[in-house]
């Protein structure tokens, strides 16, 4: 254990890891399972194309969210534009800033403007006052994401896209297996689209679903996803190619059987990272709604530069150095990124200052709880000396033996 910053890999000290640990490792799975399944396929000798394996994963995704219909895709990113192609989407598309890059790359792609909106501080989810506020003539739809696994406030979304007659979806790829008051995330707006991409709680190597209870919908998109096929309408002629494949659904299915346990562990390391970081002035850990399901894939911890002296960007430097790969999940925003930053100017004070205080640490099946304390080991030394570690840094000879100052 370090004792004093000396002893931080930063100033010179031994890394705490031997290994980096990461953010989004692929959690454990039964090799002889997936292998089992994959060896059926290739028996099977049905590769892609609606298979049995990828009916299956549907039927699953279904039954554990509660809804009619499951379109299992090659990615979520895709799946996203299905939604936005099949609806006939024009104009402007109202979502948060604060997510990942895909969500607004998505409608982007299309030829529609991702209209940036703040969020409500408390939850880092859209701000519906400000969605209401951001309607204009051209908004077709809105988009939420459920960040971090913490849905949206799903029932102010839904009044006030119902009210403007917008259509309402979900980028629901943290939240597979998260209820909000007691129901299942997949089962709000028109739609919801879930990842399950292989940093995701749920991978499928590369993967994606769209569920709604909306059968016309579904029939759309998957006809969508299967190049058009099997749709009448001129509009909606042009489908593009985004069906899940044989070895993604196998995958995807033994990643399904070992959700639950991904779960407990992920709770068990969040529960720790809580009690370790507890009671330190400047630093929290997100929390989660007692009452509600979550999967924990993320723990995000948000630091006050004001309060502990630290900034975020230093923090994750230092981290990186002991060989501990912590993400800045979501920095920069969205609305800061290219191509977005250049084209409109968006006032959006929640989103910028949430985004560069918070940080993810590593968890997954992977991570043992030794790893856990090592890391918070490092986390409660440094920001418990956040002023004299970012001096000390500040002061550290440059490569030219002068003092530099680092920036932010
Ligand atoms: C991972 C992710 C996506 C993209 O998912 P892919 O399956 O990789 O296309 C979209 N939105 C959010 C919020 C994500 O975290």
């Amino acid at each position: 254990m370090k004792r004093d910053l000396g002893d931080l890999a930063l100033f010179g000290g031994h890394a705490s890891f031997l290994q980096q640990i990461h953010v989004g490792r692929p959690n454990r799975i039964d090799r002889a399972r997936l292998f089992d399944r994959l060896s059926w396929a290739l028996d099977n000798e049905w590769l892609t194309n609606n298979g049995p394996l990828a009916r299956e994963f549907e039927e699953r995704v279904a039954d554990m969210v509660g809804v009619g219909n499951c379109v299992a895709t090659c990615n979520a990113t895709v799946a996203l534009q299905l939604l936005a192609h099949a609806t006939e989407l024009t104009g402007e598309v109202i979502m948060p800033s604060l997510t990942f890059a895909a969500t607004a790359h998505a409608v982007r792609w299309l030829g529609l403007d991702p209209v940036f909106c703040d969020i409500d501080p408390r939850t880092g989810c859209l701000d519906h006052v400000a969605v209401a506020a951001a309607i204009t003539p051209r908004t077709s739809a809105v988009f939420g994401v459920h960040l971090w696994g913490r849905p949206c406030d799903v029932d102010a979304l839904e009044k006030v896209t119902a009210d403007a007659g917008l259509r309402l979806f979900f980028d629901a790829a943290h939240a597979i297996g998260c209820t909000s008051q007691g129901r299942p995330v997949g089962r709000f707006g028109h739609a919801e689209v879930f990842s399950f991409h292989a940093t995701k709680v749920v991978n499928a190597f590369e993967g994606g679903a769209i569920v709604t209870d909306d059968d016309d919908l579904a029939h759309r998109v998957r006809s969508l996803a299967n190049f058009g096929f099997g749709l009448h309408s001129p509009s909606a002629a042009g489908g593009t190619n985004a069906k899940m494949s044989e070895a993604s659904a196998a995958m995807g299915l033994t990643s399904l059987d070992a959700f639950p346990e991904v779960a407990r562990h992920n709770q068990a390391n969040y529960e720790q990272y809580c009690g370790e970081l507890a009671r330190i002035p400047g630093l929290s850990v997100i929390d989660f709604v007692p009452e509600e399901r979550h999967n924990y894939q993320y723990v995000i911890v948000e630091i006050d530069p004001d309060v502990t002296g630290l900034h975020r960007d230093l923090l994750v430097d230092l981290l990186r150095a002991e060989n501990v790969v912590a993400q800045r999940y979501f920095s920069p925003a969205c609305h800061q990124l290219e191509p977005y930053r250049s084209r409109q100017q968006f006032q959006l004070p929640h989103t910028e200052r949430l985004s560069a205080r918070v940080l993810a640490l590593p968890t997954g099946s992977a991570i043992s709880r030794e790893d856990i304390r090592r890391v918070c080991n490092i986390v409660r030394l440094a920001v418990s000396r956040g002023f004299e570690l970012t001096a000390r840094w500040q002061q550290r000879p440059g490569p030219d033996g002068q003092s530099v100052v680092a920036p932010g």
